[in-house]
């Protein structure tokens, strides 16, 4: 039974791989019915994909939903190494390979500090210091009254 169909041969074929390895037997029909394209209907010239078995239907057709979402893609996205745009069925960047939501910088990449407006951030130890030296001078000034 027709399980798929689609102009685009290559997605039949890839789809035929994902049921095939899944144990679904299949075959595809009607390869080169896009040559007589503008005889027939466009629809029946379409490339098609059959299951011999009728009782795998069900999971043949969550297969080839699976696999066409994966392959349709998502929305557009921008190379995070090298900022390029690549449409969404793509895995990787087109200008320079990086798989798609690879991080942007290394694990490494430490940002530079710029130095804030007004008064800078101390660090903890800062504090504990001063601290310590008010409460060393009050001990002093106790002791000697
Ligand atoms: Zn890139």
């Amino acid at each position: 039974m027709r399980i798929f169909s689609s102009p685009n041969t290559l997605m039949v074929d890839h789809l035929r791989h994902v049921l095939e390895g899944e144990g679904i037997a299949c075959v595809v029909q009607n390869r080169f019915g896009a040559s007589a394209a503008g005889e027939i209907p466009p629809a029946e010239t379409w490339t098609e994909l059959w299951i011999l078995d009728a009782a795998q239907r069900a999971e043949a057709e969550a297969l080839v939903r699976d696999a066409i979402a994966d392959t349709a893609g998502g929305p557009a996205w921008r190379c995070a190494a090298c900022g390029a745009e690549a449409e969404g069925q793509y895995a990787r960047c087109w200008r320079c390979g990086a798989a798609r939501g690879a991080l942007a910088r290394p694990a490494d990449f430490q940002p530079v500090e710029r130095p804030r407006h007004g008064r800078r951030a101390r660090p903890a130890w800062h504090w504990l210091a001063w601290a310590a030296a008010v409460l060393l001078a009050a001990l002093l000034l106790s002791r000697s009254a």
